[in-house]
């Protein structure tokens, strides 16, 4: 049986369920309050880059108004009357040095001639702009911000220009402010503050798509429309969405346009270093659970041996040779649960059916079966036991005469019936402890424990003489010879005691039949 052999038991299997059932029930919840987790944590980042994105965006936008306002001032100005080039040169120093928006001020006259730059250093005054920002501002004649284009001076920047109409509305020219957008610019000063250790930033786009601003210089005047929140807030949608950015790590992106110049930013952060926290958490909770679920499973182990200790106490005594023992032992096992109590009773009803079936069985075995006493096998058992406790015992050996006449004349029936009448009479002339035997055929032994041999020759005698006088059917008469003799005084093995008894009954065959004789008492001690 190969089961038996195996390592698997009911406690083990107990526990490896045990500790599948929580390890099951610790994932799952790990595994939802992971989910829950995650998406609110991710919908907060989103939510507040959006806010912030607005945000800068606000400034951004109220920054664009004040340098609108500020070059429409000097505009004005400027259109009152004709500077001379150091009172141009002064408004442009003025403007630039003052408000510290631009990173530079140039007064360009209708023909696209610089007329005045501050700082000075640009060497531009005089010369003629061929550039795609003068030329919109010329051709445009209105407040005008321009797409990011190369400058005169090699600068990839960004200008917003204001027309100087004098007092007549004649066209004078125009006073543009720049902001260069590969070097310290007051975007910076706006937006370069914000950055975050954990990898958030934010850059600016213009309504193209293209970079005005961001934290690496590279990306600056390059296109990023493939990026989703760029798209959108181009278009000018404010929102949030998780991206991947151009070095493919998702990000958190929320982003609001600045409306007055179509432009758009866009605040991200990574979405691991959002993330970061929960799996920090995540191990907490593992830790945190570890205690109370090694406690529990000590529990369960625990529990799992009790349960399975009746079963294997059963199990153990089901092979016990000895049901006697096995009753005993099952009887006191704790079954303390109800399947175990039902196996418990129903082992303890088999084994005292065996038990019964075996004592029916071995005293069937050693019962003679037509006449109900005991046979060879049952006087062997009674002399074993006679022996061992040291009973003295009478010995009277019987032998019905002249059977053989009684078969040929009426039948092996009719013997049968003699023989069955004589264990009667016997019987009825017996003590409970007396060994009554049937030794075979028509002989009979008759053990009387603590019976000496005077009491076992009368008693011998008064046998013979009840079978005497009674009558039996069809034969009538019928008599029985006896032989008597005694254990241990006779001889110290009772298997030669009981010959002297056979002995004594050949004598009385010898003699005539129906008598008893007593074999010779021996001389002294027991003989050897
Ligand atoms: P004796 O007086 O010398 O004992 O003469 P006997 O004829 O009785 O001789 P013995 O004891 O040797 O005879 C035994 C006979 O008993 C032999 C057999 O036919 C008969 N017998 C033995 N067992 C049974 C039995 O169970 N039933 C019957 N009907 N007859 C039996
Ligand atoms: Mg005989
Ligand atoms: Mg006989």
């Amino acid at each position: 049986m190969p089961l038996l052999s195996s390592r698997l038991n009911l406690g083990k299997l107990i526990l490896a369920l045990a500790l599948l059932s929580s390890l099951v029930a610790l994932a799952n919840t790990l595994h939802a309050s992971y989910r829950v987790q995650r998406e609110q944590l991710i919908g907060t980042t989103l939510e507040s880059n959006r806010v912030y994105a607005s945000k800068l965006a606000e400034s951004t936008q109220n920054f664009i108004l004040s340098a609108q306002q500020q070059l429409a001032y000097a505009a004005i100005e400027l259109g009152k009357q004709n500077h001379d080039r150091a009172g141009l040169e002064a408004h442009a120093a003025r403007l630039q040095l003052q408000t510290n928006s631009f990173n530079s001020v140039l007064i360009v006259d209708p023909a696209g001639t610089v007329l005045a730059t501050s700082p000075l250093s640009l060497a531009l005054t005089g010369i003629t702009l061929n550039s795609q920002g003068n030329s919109e501002a010329l051709k445009r004649r209105e407040p005008y911000i321009s797409d990011p284009y190369q400058s005169a001076t090699g600068r990839l920047l960004v200008a917003i220009s204001h027309p100087i109409f004098d007092a007549q509305g004649q066209y004078r020219g125009y006073v543009s402010g720049t902001i260069y957008l590969r070097e310290r610019s007051i975007l910076q000063s706006l937006l370069g503050k914000h950055y975050y250790r954990d990898g958030s930033y934010l850059y600016v786009v213009d309504r193209n798509g293209r970079i005005l601003y961001h934290i690496e210089p590279t990306r600056v005047g390059q296109f990023a429309l493939e990026n989703p929140a760029v798209k959108a807030v181009s278009q000018g949608h404010s929102g949030a969405q998780e991206v991947r950015n151009s070095h493919g790590v998702l990000m958190l992106a929320g982003y609001a346009p600045v409306p007055s110049v179509g432009w758009g930013v866009v605040a991200q952060r990574p979405t691991a270093a959002t993330l970061a926290p929960l799996s920090r958490l995540m191990k907490a909770v593992i830790w945190n659970a570890i205690p109370l679920g090694v406690l529990s499973l000590l529990v369960t182990w625990w529990f799992a041996r009790r349960i399975s200790l009746p079963l294997w106490q059963m199990a153990r005594n089901v092979q016990n040779r000895d049901t006697g023992i096995a009753i005993r032992h099952v009887s006191g096992i704790r079954a303390w649960y109800y399947e175990a109590a039902h196996l418990k009773q129903a082992l303890l009803y088999s084994f005292n059916l065996l038990q019964d079936r075996i004592g029916k069985l071995s005293r069937a075995s050693m019962t003679d079966p037509l006449t109900g006493l005991q046979n060879r096998r049952g006087l062997q058992e009674g002399l074993e036991d006679w022996q061992a406790r040291g009973q003295p015992f009478g010995i009277v050996a019987l032998d019905i005469d002249r059977f053989k006449t009684i078969n040929d004349r009426f039948g092996h029936a009719v013997g049968d019936a003699v023989i069955l009448r004589i264990a009667q009479i016997m019987r009825d002339d017996s003590r409970d402890t007396d060994l009554l035997c049937r030794n075979g055929g028509e002989e009979f032994l008759i053990l009387l424990p603590g019976i000496d041999v005077a009491a076992s020759a009368a008693i011998a005698e008064r046998l013979r003489r009840q079978v005497e006088a009674e009558v039996f059917e069809e034969v009538g008469t019928v008599t029985v010879s006896l032989g008597v003799a005694h254990y241990p005084s006779y001889h110290e093995d009772p298997h030669q005691a009981l010959r002297l008894a056979d002995k004594a009954l050949y004598m009385a065959k010898e003699q005539g039949r129906n008598r008893t004789v007593v074999y010779p008492a021996p001389e002294g001690p027991a003989q050897g």
